[in-house]
């Protein structure tokens, strides 16, 4: 099998022979290391490598050269390898454009120069990179197919557990790529089968669910002890930072999910904010650190499973499974964060699943070429999608009641949204309706000025419309407040019930729920923060109050 290829651009001999000659010590075993004299040559090898079938896993380019400049060698090898990861080499006084540059062009990193030693300054960071790469990175026509209808909800919830789970996988509609039939005939599959998901070794689960492609995966889903100090509910950035500590001091600790690790965060295609990534990071590129931490350091994680319901027997927690079976637990933490709100109009939730999503474009963002998405909603995570979005679509929608984005989205997404050109912004305008036969086709808008209703050709409504706390699996002795958020520590003073129903000689720990040693942290939590930073400090900081419980126990 060929191997991957390293490009590096720089039009400086010297520096790009140093380049060279670092990459091939280091990476000649598994990658093949290719050089460009200037931008312009740049392009052209990456057109070729493209002709020949080659895999480009990482371009490094010097940023001031005659011609054409780093960043836009950058930017455009990116519409031929969107995986590829792309790094700017900058001279120290070149930093501000750099990081000017990561937001217009989305480099994954910035190196300045000179950097060595390369064993500090160079290799630990392609190093990461080419890790995340290889992990979404799928050879052509070896690995999981997926084969099956574009709109259908099982397709979807298919993909979408492939997808969080960080399996790669190659979809195969059976309607547009002309290999499907023959892959379908090959493997004795018919129509009504689908989805099919099909093994490297020619194996085939027909019409499967999520649970059945885990076990075929060899995820274990069974806890493999008795009893566990720490079980956690929910793999979104709270309970995986609360996997990592307990893991690491000592403590029996299961994590389980009853979808796919990274929660919300997950589904955020770039998180801008989240310390030590200054040039952002993909939701599933953190979770798969997260994840691979947290197991490292002797976390069990069990997806997808769900818990249902939890019994408090003498002290120790009995966690009901949605399979029937029950894990049993000193101390456990509730992190099952929040879920989106559904939209209530007519035909929204007859498509779900086929043209109408919630809380996540990723899976869905790259069959849109050329089509018509709306975005419902103001936040945060709409503006993030609707940008995502951009880069496939014809033209991306954002459609809110309120009359302008200022107090429910970040300036920084107000402004990306203003410099792309397909994203428009309709405001004072909500969606009255959504029709189609079997997929959307047409989606009705409403003036709120002036009531009128237009009804647009649209293939795909994803709906960001406020959330609501993931808290109904949690007995009615562990006490919410009017929304269903969590309450913990000292907010349980304030609750009417708590002096009647705590019967502990102490005050409740933070973070404790009004069970003694059941915890909550992060989204799922009242007067939590909303953000990775903060649900991934309350799980860290739970793990030392899981410890005082155990002690006093
Ligand atoms: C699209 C998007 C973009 C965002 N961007 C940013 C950003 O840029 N910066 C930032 O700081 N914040 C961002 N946020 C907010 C941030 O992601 C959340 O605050 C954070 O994920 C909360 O973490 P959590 O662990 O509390 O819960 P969640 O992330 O909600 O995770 C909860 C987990 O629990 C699981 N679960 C639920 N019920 C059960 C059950 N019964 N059994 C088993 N498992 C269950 C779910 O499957 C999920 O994996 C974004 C959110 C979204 C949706």
């Amino acid at each position: 099998m060929k191997k991957p290829v390293l490009l590096v651009v720089d039009d400086d001999a010297q520096v790009l022979a140093a380049v060279r000659r670092d990459l091939r010590a280091r990476y000649r075993e598994s990658y093949t290391v290719v050089s460009a004299a200037s931008g312009e040559e740049a392009l052209a090898t990456v057109r070729e490598l493209k002709a020949r079938g080659d895999a480009l896993a990482l371009i490094i380019s010097d940023q001031r050269m005659p011609g054409i400049q780093g960043t836009e060698v950058l930017a455009r090898s990116r519409e031929v390898y969107p995986l590829a990861r792309r790094v700017l080499l900058t001279a120290y006084s070149d930093i501000d454009a750099a990081i000017k540059a990561i937001n217009e062009a989305h480099l994954d990193h910035y190196l300045s120069k000179p950097w060595d030693p390369p064993e500090e300054r160079l290799f630990p960071v392609v190093d990461d990179l080419l890790d995340s790469w290889q992990a979404e990175y799928l050879p052509e026509a070896t690995g999981l197919r997926l084969v099956g209808h574009q709109w259908s909800p099982q397709s979807h919830a298919i993909k979408d557990f492939l997808a969080g789970n960080l399996i790669p996988y190659r979809w195969l509609d059976i309607e547009r790529n002309p290999d499907a039939p023959g892959l379908l005939d090959a493997a004795g599959v018919h129509a009504d089968e689908l989805p099919a998901l099909i093994f490297e070794d020619g194996t085939v689960l027909r019409s499967p669910e999520p649970r059945e492609v885990a076990a075929r995966l060899g995820r274990p889903l069974s806890a493999a002890f008795e009893v566990y100090d720490l079980v956690i509910v929910g793999a979104g950035p709270a309970g995986l930072a609360a996997a990592v500590y307990g893991a690491s001091e000592g403590l029996r600790t299961l994590l389980l999910d009853r979808h796919a690790p990274g929660g919300q965060a997950g589904s955020s295609s770039r998180i801008e904010n989240y310390l030590g990534f200054p040039a952002g990071v993909s939701g599933s590129e953190l979770t798969r650190r997260a994840v691979t931490q947290a197991q490292r350091l002797g976390a069990e994680f069990l997806v997808p499973i769900e818990a249902t319901g939890l019994s408090i027997d003498a002290g120790y927690k009995r966690l009901a499974l949605g399979d029937g079976r029950e894990v049993v637990t000193r101390t456990l933490l509730a992190a099952t964060g929040m879920a989106y709100r559904e939209h209530p109009a007519p035909g929204m939730a007859e498509h779900a699943g086929a043209g109408v999503y919630y809380g996540s474009s990723s899976t869905e963002a790259p069959v849109l070429a050329g089509r018509r998405v709306v975005v419902v909603g103001g936040g945060n995570s709409a503006g993030q999608s609707a940008m995502y979005l951009s880069r496939y679509a014809l033209d991306v929608q954002i459609v809110v009641r309120s009359g302008s984005l200022r107090d429910t989205m970040s300036q920084y997404l107000i402004d990306q949204i203003a410099k792309t050109p397909n994203v428009r912004l309709r405001v004072r305008t909500e969606v009255e309706r959504v029709e189609g036969t079997g997929l959307v086709e047409r989606v009705a808008l409403r003036s709120m000025d002036d009531g009128t209703t237009q009804v647009e050709e649209i293939d795909a409504v994803f709906v960001f419309i406020g959330t609501r706390p993931r808290s109904d699996w949690l007995p009615a002795e562990v006490r919410r407040d009017a929304k269903g958020f969590v309450l913990t520590g000292r907010d349980l003073l304030a609750d009417a019930a708590h002096a009647r129903t705590w019967k502990e000689p102490r005050e409740p720990l933070s973070l404790e729920t009004s069970v003694p040693g059941v915890f909550a942290a992060g989204d799922i939590r009242a007067g939590a923060m909303n953000r990775v930073a903060s649900a991934v400090g309350e799980g860290s900081m739970v793990v030392r109050f899981v410890h005082e419980y155990l002690g006093l126990t």
